[in-house]
């Protein structure tokens, strides 16, 4: 969505976030019935561990797991990071669309099963930087978070910090993702004996929720497990 699709809608009625049709429909609010319907799920067989589509059935995990392991138990995600849903989570956090929040809190519930949720004793979410904070005004996956836990009946715990500012992930290597993160959380709260849901809106490498896990069990935590909104592939 740019500037000028931005001020049109002011005048004009909405136009899909995805294909730019106008929305006869707001039952999924700025992107259309069918593009919603598009959306891609995580299709079976995966890796047992993140949850990445694999094509082998050989194997029960993907490369990546096989090569580094893992802090958190696991990771689930509702859906691919592409169209109408990369979309709603672009206008949710770059275009402060609040109302978003429902909709991919829905998609979630609707595409995760609720066990992997119940297993939980608290959740968090994945924090951002004060400055970050500061200039989008709200933390997209606290919103989020928050949802899941009360529609759970979990505690919601939003205490920890991000005490590092870090470049954006989308363009470094495998490596640097690593090392841009390594350190940047932090907490001063006991997780003893606690299984722990960490949620997050976006999985690429794991280098995220591995970071995030491993302050957690420093922390006491029993168990750690993962689950994001979307899986970029
Ligand atoms: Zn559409
Ligand atoms: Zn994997």
């Amino acid at each position: 969505m740019n500037l000028i699709n931005g001020l049109l809608s002011l005048f004009y009625p909405t136009q899909c976030g995805n294909c730019k049709r106008y929305i006869k429909d707001f039952k999924y609010l700025y992107v259309c019935p069918e593009c919603f319907e598009l959306i891609k799920k995580i299709k079976k067989p995966v890796c047992e561990i993140c949850s990445k589509p694999i094509d082998s059935v050989y194997t029960n995990m993907c490369l990546e797991c096989v090569q580094y392991e893992k802090k958190f138990k696991y990771v689930k995600q509702a859906g691919i990071y592409d169209g109408a849903l990369k979309e709603l989570i672009h206008l949710l956090k770059f275009y402060g669309k609040k109302r978003v929040a429902e909709v991919l809190f829905k998609f979630i519930i609707e595409n995760i099963e609720f066990e992997y949720i119940n297993w939980s004793d608290l959740i968090v979410p994945v924090p951002l930087s004060k400055k970050v904070l500061k200039q989008r005004g709200f933390n997209q996956t606290e919103i989020i978070g928050r949802k899941i836990a009360d529609y759970a009946k979990k505690p919601f715990l939003n205490v920890i910090k991000k005490i590092k500012e870090t470049q954006p992930q989308n363009k470094l290597s495998r490596e640097e993702r690593m090392k841009n993160l390594h350190g940047v959380f932090n907490t001063d709260v006991s997780f003893k004996n606690k299984k722990v849901l960490i949620i997050d809106d976006v999985y690429t490498t794991g280098a995220t929720m591995n970071e995030m896990a491993e302050v957690l069990l420093k922390n006491g935590a029993l168990e750690v497990r993962g689950l994001t909104v979307a899986r970029s592939v």
